[in-house]
């Protein structure tokens, strides 16, 4: 049976030309990066290749990248490292604001810190279309606000967050403390994961001072990630040993993975140039043909403010577990929700924050695409699916 690959926001097939370059650091080149002798040297020497590569990627210096073993490690770094390093200043209460629609990775985390006595957090809220307001935004901002973490592209509906102009007011506060003599500062950390592959994440542009980036979203390896860290801003360590990548991540360094992640972002702009209209063609494709096959179908987001890669939709009156097997069984990759929270029945949180009904939430199939995709596969998605969810609707319990 042919297989089709519709959830490239879970993960995404490797780049041989990336797994070309990784290979010989798992076999002759296994030298552990911080040894002395030659054999570390070389291991040593492809780490830095890498992390001159991720800076040519994010546009900053070679030593504001720090390697990680994925993007989970690197917004828990990022943020609980931040606000760690911030508690020793004595600033008193402090503010911190996220938003409703982050990864786990990064929700959990302010979860975590909202319990401390001296961690005041916002939730920015989002509109239905899953997009966050800059001026709400603005409103949740107080004197003691040091911390804002949101993400660039969620990876549940492929909705943009309007990144540059949450900095932008960043810094209009920022200046204006600056001017005052304030002892606030303010941190800005953005989560890119969804959006290395076809948007440009050049640091200075967006004027972030955080991001993190996974390797396996970007047809890299798995268990790699990259964490920007702008110079002179502090973090704790929450991790504790070796004092590899600045202190910041002890461990030994996964020099396969790291070569792979640094591989994998030179074909960023080739991907951002070349392949963004490709999959978006395709996704457009998938999205009219559903639609106009499958009657009670909704786009959940907005077709103006959506990656290239993404389509989240929402069936009427069935569970989206039920479509994910049938197309399984018809060797069609999707998933509900984000692959995270698969197994567990909970309706998508990110779902939910755009106000849909919990029902209807239920029944959001995410296709996620990408450049290996071809038109036949999509013509096989839209002409098998109609079938299953008449099939499923049939059999549904009336409500
Ligand atoms: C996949 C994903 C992560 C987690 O990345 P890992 O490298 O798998 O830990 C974090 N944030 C977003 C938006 C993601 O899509």
């Amino acid at each position: 049976m042919q297989k089709i690959y519709l959830d490239h926001s879970a993960t995404t097939p490797m780049n041989e030309k990336v797994l070309d370059a990784m290979m010989p650091y798992f076999t002759s080149e296994f030298g552990n990066a911080t040894s002395i002798h030659t054999f570390g040297q070389k291991a040593s020497l492809a780490v830095q290749r890498a992390r001159e590569n991720t800076a040519l990627f994010l546009n900053c210096k070679a030593s504001e990248v720090v390697f990680t073993s994925g993007a989970t490690e690197a917004n828990n770094i990022a943020i609980l490292g931040l606000i760690k390093a911030l508690q020793k200043n004595n600033l008193g209460k402090i503010h911190i604001i996220t938003s409703t629609i982050e990864h786990p990775a990064v929700l959990e985390c302010f979860q975590l810190l909202e319990k401390e006595d001296d961690i005041e957090v916002s939730y920015l809220p989002v509109n239905s279309k899953g997009i966050v307001s800059k001026d709400e935004f603005e409103k949740l901002i107080k004197d003691n606000t040091v911390f804002v973490s949101m993400m660039y592209v969620n990876n549940e509906t492929g909705a943009v967050q309007p990144i540059l102009d949450i900095a932008k007011t960043i810094k209009k506060v920022k200046e204006k403390r600056k001017k005052e003599g304030a002892k606030f500062p303010l941190y800005f950390h953005t989560d890119a994961v969804q959006a290395a592959n076809f948007f440009s994440c050049d640091v200075k542009d967006l004027g972030v001072d955080l991001m993190s980036l996974s390797g396996h979203k970007i047809s890299g390896p798995k268990g790699v990630g990259v964490l920007f860290v702008k110079d002179n801003i502090v973090l704790e360590p929450i991790q504790f040993g070796g004092h590899q990548e600045k202190g910041l991540r002890s461990g030994t360094l996964n020099v396969p993975g790291i070569v792979g992640i640094g591989e994998a972002l030179l074909f960023a702009e080739d991907r951002r140039k070349t392949n963004s209209k490709k999959v978006s063609g395709l996704r457009d494709m998938l999205i009219e043909g559903v639609t106009e096959n499958i009657p009670d179908v909704v786009l959940n987001g907005d077709m103006d403010n959506i990656s290239p890669f993404h389509a989240n939709l929402g069936f009427k009156g069935i569970e989206g577990e039920s479509i994910l097997l049938d197309l399984d069984f018809e060797g069609i990759a999707v998933s509900t929700g984000s692959a995270c929270a698969s197994g567990a029945l909970n309706p998508s949180h990110v779902l939910l924050a755009m106000g849909i009904r919990k029902e209807d939430a239920h029944g959001a199939i995410r296709f996620t695409l990408g450049s290996s995709n071809t038109e036949k596969e999509i013509e096989t998605v839209i002409e098998k699916l109609p079938k299953i969810i008449k099939r499923l609707r049939k059999i549904a319990p009336k409500n």
